[in-house]
């Protein structure tokens, strides 16, 4: 029988393809704009504060010879989405690949949370995603499949957690946004695919960004950490941005609805490695 696995083009892998990363300016959003481009993609560098930092990123995608645009928004909010979107369509002619990036965390005991900071971790980590889904899933309609760029007509990947699975006290509004985000990527991914639009998430386990560097600056701070992860060492942003490549590209074409933890091994359970 003839294999229906489509013929995959020479790299680089998303040569002619246009993404948006939201929280692009830091962290693991900058490594993954940073890797589109390298991998040919020209790329929209979303973030909301930091106008240096964001400029310093377009300055390097557009290094590896595509381009690259920040605009800035906050994912919170539909007006500023709607915006965006606008602008980058107008700009780049069409959005391929959405990397629904940008997070944070309010912590707080469960009975000294405010709503301020219940409702900041969900408006941007989950509703926030929900929005900039909805408007790319509108563009990739539009557009349908275009087959000398991509087999799909659109892939977004959703930046979850390993805390989509793993309860986390002190941090419920966190856990809770990234819960439902486990479940918007696979409800929408189970609505968009037979529009040949591609939904998966990435859950990263412990990765050293600002966002959590009291987990691993100091050596006690990280030897503490490396008893959650079997493999013995902290996770980098670029161990994400491979993912979230492979995941944009058309070598993952049948991928659909998966979670892609990139954890070394934190949701095996490490406690039970020596007996339970
Ligand atoms: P980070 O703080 O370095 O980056 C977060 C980015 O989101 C920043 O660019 C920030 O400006 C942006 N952002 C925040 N609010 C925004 C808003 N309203 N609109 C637009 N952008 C906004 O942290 P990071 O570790 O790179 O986090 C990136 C994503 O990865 C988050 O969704 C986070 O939950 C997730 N994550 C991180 C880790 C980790 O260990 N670092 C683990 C699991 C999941």
């Amino acid at each position: 029988m003839n294999s229906t696995a489509p013929q995959l083009p020479a790299h680089p892998v998303l040569a002619g393809q246009k993404a948006l990363v939201t929280g692009a300016n830091s962290g693991i959003g900058r490594a993954i704009a940073v890797a589109l481009g390298a991998a040919g993609a020209d790329v929209v560098v979303n973030y909301v504060v930091g106008d240096d930092a964001a400029r310093a990123v377009v300055d390097e995608i557009r290094g590896h010879g595509v381009n690259a645009i920040a605009i800035k928004a906050d994912v919170s909010s539909e007006a500023d989405v709607e915006r965006m979107f606008a602008e980058a369509i107008r700009e780049l002619g069409t959005i391929d690949v959405l990397v629904a990036n940008a997070g944070l965390q309010r912590d707080s005991a469960f009975h000294e949370m405010t709503i301020e900071q219940w409702n900041t971790v969900l408006n941007i980590n989950l509703t926030g995603q929900f929005l900039c889904a909805r408007a790319a899933v509108r563009e990739f309609m539009r557009r349908g499949v275009v087959p000398s760029v991509s087999c799909a007509a659109g892939k977004i990947i959703c930046m979850s957690s390993v805390h989509q699975t793993i309860p986390w006290a002190g941090h419920t509004n966190y856990a809770t946004s990234k819960g439902g985000i486990k479940l918007l990527m696979e409800s929408l991914a189970q609505e968009v695919a037979p529009l040949r639009i591609r939904v998966n998430g990435i859950a990263p386990g412990a990765i050293r960004t600002p966002i959590n560097t009291s987990a691993w600056n100091t050596k006690a701070a990280y030897d503490r950490l490396m008893t959650l992860v079997p493999y013995g060492r902290i996770g980098e942003p670029e161990d994400i941005a491979r993912a979230a490549v492979w995941l944009a590209s058309d070598h993952s074409d049948y991928v659909v609805g998966t979670t892609l933890y990139v954890d070394g091994g934190m949701t095996l359970y490490p406690g039970f490695a020596t007996g339970g």
